[in-house]
C-alpha cells in the first residue's frame, strides 16, 4: 500500500475538451431534476411534513435542489437500536467481503460521477474543479481504505510464544459509531468516515450537514447498491440539536468519527463524556485551523503568490487546510503585496457551474452574515490591503463573498477561524523568526502550514518547528492526497488522527490478544 504501484483514481481533466464535453452533458441531466432525499434507516419511515426542508442553491437561492425529510429523535433512536443488533454480524463478517463493497462503491461513484458532481454545484456550490476532486477523493479513500483493512484484520498477527504458549493479536470492529460530517466536503470527507468506520467492522449512524443532506442521500443510495446492509450504514439527515443529541447521548455509541469546527467538537467531546454507565469513547475529530504561511526574502514572490491565492481562496476558502494567515518578511512584503493585488483582480467569482469562475458562492446566509461582519471590522479599522470586484450580474442571487486580504499585527488578532476567502498578512522582520513560530504554535491550531524559503536550511528548520499536522514548502497547503498525503492535524485542529493515512484504520479498531496454552 506504501509502493509505488498504488495509483490513486485519474478523475477528468476539464482542460480537455474531449473529457470536458461530455462531462457537461452528462451533468447536464441532473441540473433541474428535483431530489427528495429522506432518512435511509434499516427500517421505513413514514413522511411527516413538518420535518420536510427545502434545500435551495448557494449561487442563487432562487433555484430550488428538492427538500430533504430530517430524522426524528424516536426514529434516531430506534436507528440505533439496529445498528447495535447489526454490529456482531457485521464485525464477523470476513473483511475481503466488506472491503469488496468499498471496491464496488468507488466504482458506481466513478460511473455516476456527473450526477454527484450536478448535486455538490446545485447543493454545496462547488466549483466543476473541485467536484471532480471531491469525487476522486471519495473514490480514492474507499479503494485505500479497501486495501489497508484487508491487510490490517484478515488474518490475526502471530506473536513470539518464548513459553511455549501461542500468542495472537486480533483485529475486530469497536461497536456503533456515529460519524457527523461537514457540508464543505459533502462526498469525500462523509465518504472517508462512512467506509472507514464501516470497513473496520463497525456499524455507522451518519449525520449528513444540514446543508448538504442531498448529496449524502444519493451517495449512500450507491453504497447500498453497493451491497452494504441497510442496517450497517444508515444515513440521519437533521439537525444537531435532534440528531447530533441523540448520537452523543447513548451510551450504547462506541465512539464518533467528526469533522467540523473546534467549538462543536468540544460539545461532542463533553456530551460523551457526559455519559453514565457508558463505555470510554473514541472520538476522531479534525476541527478549524489557523493555519500560517512564512515567506522569507529567498523566495520567488510570483511562486508565492499562485501558492497563496489558492491556499486562500480556491473552494472560496472553505477548506480547514486553507490559508489564513500570511507571514510575510519585510523585504519581499511590498512586492507579494502588489502581485497579490493584480491576481485578486484577475479572480472571477460567480456560478460554480461555469470553468471560467474561481470562486463560488460560501455555503448559505449565515456563513455571509459571519463573514462580513469580520470583513467590516477589519474594514473601518483600514485594514484592507486586497478586493476582488464582485460583479452583481454574477453575484446577486446567492451568498458570495468578495476574496479580501487585510492587514494584522499577529495571529493573536483573529479570535476565531474565518470559514471563507478572507486572507490576514503580517509583515515581520528576520530576526522577528523565532516569535513568529513561537505565536503560530501558541495559537493552540495545528493543521496546515507552509514555508516559502529557497533556503533550505531555513524551511526545513521551520517545518521541524512548527506544530502541525501538515506542512508544505515551497507549494499551496491546500488539497492533501489519499495514501500520499495523509491528513490531520493537533491540538485544536484536531485529535490527530490521519485521514488517507496508512493508521487511520487503526483508530476505529479494537486489538485481542488470545493466548493459547498449547
Ligand atoms: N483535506 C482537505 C485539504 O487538504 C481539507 C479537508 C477539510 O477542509 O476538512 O485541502
Amino acid at each position: 500500500i506504501y509502493g509505488p504501484d498504488r495509483r490513486n483514481s485519474k478523475g477528468v481533466n476539464l482542460n480537455i475538451n474531449s473529457q470536458y464535453q461530455p462531462l457537461m452533458d452528462a451533468m447536464a441531466k441532473h441540473m433541474d431534476t428535483r431530489y427528495e432525499a429522506r432518512p435511509l434507516l434499516a427500517f421505513d419511515v413514514a413522511t411527516d411534513p413538518a420535518l420536510v426542508h427545502e434545500v435551495t442553491s448557494p449561487h442563487d437561492r432562487r433555484q430550488t435542489v428538492g427538500s430533504v425529510l430530517w430524522t426524528s429523535k424516536e426514529q434516531a433512536q430506534q436507528a440505533l437500536d439496529a445498528a447495535w443488533a447489526a454490529f456482531p454480524r457485521w464485525d464477523e463478517t470476513p473483511v475481503a467481503e466488506r472491503a469488496a463493497i468499498l471496491r464496488r462503491f468507488a466504482d458506481l461513484m466513478e460511473e455516476h460521477l456527473a450526477e454527484l458532481m450536478a448535486l455538490c454545484s446545485r447543493e454545496g456550490g462547488k466549483l466543476l474543479t473541485d467536484g471532480v476532486d471531491e469525487i476522486r477523493e471519495a473514490v480514492d479513500f474507499c479503494r485505500y481504505y479497501a486495501t489497508r483493512a484487508e491487510e490490517l484484520f484478515a488474518n490475526p498477527t502471530r506473536l513470539p510464544g518464548p513459553t511455549g504458549e501461542s500468542n495472537d493479536l486480533v483485529m475486530g470492529g469497536k461497536g456503533v459509531f456515529a460519524a457527523i460530517s461537514p457540508w464543505n466536503f459533502p462526498v469525500a470527507i462523509f465518504c472517508g468516515q462512512l467506509v472507514a468506520t464501516a470497513v473496520a467492522g463497525n456499524t455507522v449512524l451518519a449525520k449528513p450537514a444540514e446543508q448538504t443532506s442531498i448529496v449524502a442521500h444519493r451517495v449512500v443510495e450507491l453504497l447500498f447498491e453497493a451491497g452494504m446492509p441497510r442496517d450497517v450504514v444508515q444515513l440521519l439527515p437533521g439537525d444537531g440539536p435532534t440528531v447530533g443529541s441523540v448520537l452523543t447521548s447513548d451510551p450504547r455509541i462506541t465512539g464518533v468519527v467528526f469533522t467540523g469546527g473546534t467549538d462543536t467538537a468540544q460539545i461532542i467531546n463533553r456530551a460523551l463524556a457526559a455519559r453514565e454507565n457508558a463505555p470510554l469513547p473514541t472520538l476522531i475529530a479534525e476541527t478549524g485551523g489557523m493555519n500560517a504561511m512564512i515567506v522569507d526574502s529567498t523566495a520567488l514572490p510570483e511562486q508565492v503568490v499562485a501558492d497563496v491565492i489558492q491556499s486562500a481562496f480556491q473552494s472560496a476558502g472553505q477548506r480547514c487546510s486553507a490559508l489564513r494567515v500570511l507571514y510575510l518578511q519585510d523585504d519581499v512584503a511590498d512586492r507579494v503585496i502588489e502581485i497579490l493585488e493584480g491576481a485578486m483582480d484577475e479572480l472571477h467569482v460567480g456560478d460554480p457551474r461555469e470553468l471560467g469562475t474561481d470562486v463560488g458562492p460560501v455555503i448559505d446566509e449565515d456563513a455571509r452574515k459571519g463573514l462580513m461582519a469580520h470583513i467590516e471590522k477589519l474594514k473601518g479599522e483600514g485594514r484592507l490591503l486586497a478586493e476582488t470586484r464582485l460583479d452583481p450580474a454574477h453575484t446577486a442571487h446567492g451568498t458570495f463573498i468578495a476574496p479580501t486580504a487585510f492587514r494584522i499585527d499577529g495571529i493573536d488578532a483573529l479570535e476565531r477561524e474565518q470559514f471563507g476567502p478572507v486572507l490576514h498578512i503580517v509583515r515581520y522582520k528576520a530576526s522577528e523568526i523565532d516569535k513568529v513560530i513561537d505565536s503560530i504554535n501558541g495559537r493552540g491550531y495545528g493543521l496546515t502550514f507552509g514555508v516559502h524559503s529557497r533556503n533550505e536550511s531555513f524551511a526545513e528548520l521551520i517545518a521541524q518547528k512548527i506544530r502541525a499536522g501538515n506542512v508544505y514548502v515551497n507549494r499551496n497547503i491546500i488539497g492533501a492526497v489519499v495514501g500520499v498525503q495523509p491528513f490531520g492535524g493537533q491540538g485544536l485542529s484536531g485529535t490527530g488522527p490521519k485521514a488517507g493515512g496508512p493508521h487511520y484504520l487503526l483508530r476505529f479498531a479494537t486489538e485481542k490478544t488470545v493466548t493459547v496454552n498449547t
